[in-house]
């Protein structure tokens, strides 16, 4: 059987102000201490659309290659909840703001451009808080009328892997352009995943729809049960109904929220208090010309300009701030990008990872590290040495040189002072000397790490052994 998945995901806009009011969006507040009338839907109250709401949902638009509607309509969604006191959430329906446009994914080798239906602004509604006992239950209103983009694909994602590589892309090129800051925890970026099987040669199944899943391990354990569970009750006889599942991350399976006849009829029309969006073509063309490099484009440019790896581009262009670090380093090393990378994704992003801090978070610069690679590559230091050099300079501030000053690492290159080293290890193993000379390669290994012992590490290795090669044969 085949699956068939279609993704609609919640963004939140990086915007300090809501999508209607005033009222701030950071995280975290005391409850209801960022909600204003508008946000708590007091009569009299008119909603102002944010602008920059508008910017980050267009430049997002052109990223993605959609077609960015010259006008779209704001309407009321209407249903009852306790966190929606105005008894409608404003969206967009019959006219959104993005129209089409895709999402280039890789699995493995092959590449796909997941296509994108439509992407619409909307507001968030508030929260329901319980307690511990689920005796009390409060509602936080600081949600309430953050600004969100939903981004809904069309049903084209094939499988788990498929589905998590689009969310990744996705994820990356909103946090990159700072439309987000993609923080999943705090439910910046939030998916509901369609899913359906069907024979091949058949049209699409039935869709079960599972909602809010905020990781993406979660997102590939729910949708690769949700697969499971369709095709066993498809193959025992039975029919997938139309339904919302929510996934049990603690017991990995999905589970029955609401059925169809429970779904909502929301009487979707036009927001009489909001006029339609139009957008000027000037707004327009400013966000297109402030568009940067894209992580596509920047990664393609890694491997062909810079000669890097496929894996090495892909990590490197994962995060904007990654990727302009790994240039800084370059640009301050002079070193081969090669050379930078192996710097950046194996000593730093380990350091940075098991101190759990983020690159901008980093004691590190890049134009610090940048000077312990200019040492790497100049041979001043082994790359053993370099390590040691690294764990004192990533917590400090001490640059490259004072701490290679400060540790005494100083690799020796010069042949005078290692020669004098090489004549003492080979006249001590006179066994060994003669091994090597019978045939026995190996002992040069043997050599090297002797000379390495007397010197405390501090020998350049490649040297010895052009010295060892002279001497022995
Ligand atoms: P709704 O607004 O009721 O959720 P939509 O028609 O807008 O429904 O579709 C929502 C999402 O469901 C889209 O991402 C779409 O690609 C996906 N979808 C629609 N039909 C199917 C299907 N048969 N199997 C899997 N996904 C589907
Ligand atoms: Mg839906």
């Amino acid at each position: 059987m085949l699956a068939t998945i279609g993704l609609e995901v919640h963004v939140q806009l990086q915007t300090h102000s809501k999508i209607f009011s005033g009222a701030a969006t950071a995280y975290g507040a005391e409850p209801n201490a960022q909600a204003c009338a508008v946000d708590l839907g007091m009569p009299g109250t008119l909603p102002v659309m944010n602008a920059e709401a508008v910017r980050l949902a267009i430049r997002l638009g052109l990223a993605l290659g959609s077609t960015i509607a010259p006008r779209s309509v704001f309407a009321r969604k209407n249903y009852f909840y306790p966190d929606l006191p105005k008894g409608y959430q404003i969206s967009q329906f019959e006219a959104p703001i993005l129209i089409g446009g895709g999402v280039d994914i890789r699995v493995g080798d092959t590449e796909k451009r997941i296509a994108l239906t439509r992407a619409h602004l909307e507001e968030d509604a508030g929260k329901s808080v319980h307690d511990a006992f689920h005796r009390d239950s409060g509602i936080d209103l600081n949600r309430a009328g953050t600004p969100l983009l939903e981004i809904v694909s069309e049903p084209v994602i094939e499988s788990a892997t498929e589905a998590v590589a689009y969310l990744k892309a996705l994820h990356t090129l909103v946090r990159w352009l700072g439309v987000s800051d993609g923080n999943m925890q705090e439910g910046s970026f939030r998916c509901d995943a369609n899913v359906s099987v069907r024979r091949p040669g058949e049209s699409l199944g039935t869709r079960a729809e599972i909602k809010n899943v905020n990781s993406f391990r979660f997102v590939e354990k729910a949708i690769d049960y949700e697969i499971e569970r369709q095709i066993r009750l498809i193959e025992s006889g039975g029919k997938v109904v139309q339904e919302t599942r929510l996934y049990d991350a603690q017991r990995d399976e999905t589970r029955s929220m609401r059925g169809k006849e429970s779904a909502h009829d929301y009487r979707y029309f036009p927001d009489p208090d909001l006029p339609p969006l139009v957008l000027d073509a000037a707004l327009i063309a400013a966000e297109r010309d402030a568009l940067p490099e894209l992580p596509d484009a920047r990664r393609q440019r890694y491997q062909s300009a810079l000669g890097l790896t496929a894996y090495d581009a892909t990590q490197l262009t994962q995060d904007r701030a990654l990727s302009e670090a790994f240039e800084a380093v370059i640009a301050a090393s002079g070193a081969p990008a090669k050379l930078c990378a192996n710097w950046v994704l194996s000593e730093w992003q380990g350091a940075l990872n098991a101190a759990n801090l983020s690159i901008e978070q980093s004691p590190l610069s890049a134009a610090r590290l940048g000077g312990l690679v200019a040492r790497v590559h100049d041979g001043s230091l082994s790359s053993k040495m370099a390590k040691q050099a690294f764990e004192a300079m990533f917590a400090g501030t001490e640059s490259a040189d004072d701490v290679i000053a400060r540790l005494g690492l100083k690799q020796v290159s010069d042949s005078g002072a290692l020669g004098a080293h090489v004549d003492a290890v080979i006249s001590e193993h006179p066994a060994q000397v003669a091994q090597f000379r019978a045939g026995n390669e190996k002992l040069l290994a043997f050599f090297v790490g002797q000379i390495m012992k007397r010197t405390q590490g501090q020998a350049n290795p490649a040297q010895v052994t052009v010295l060892l090669r002279e001497r022995l044969q």
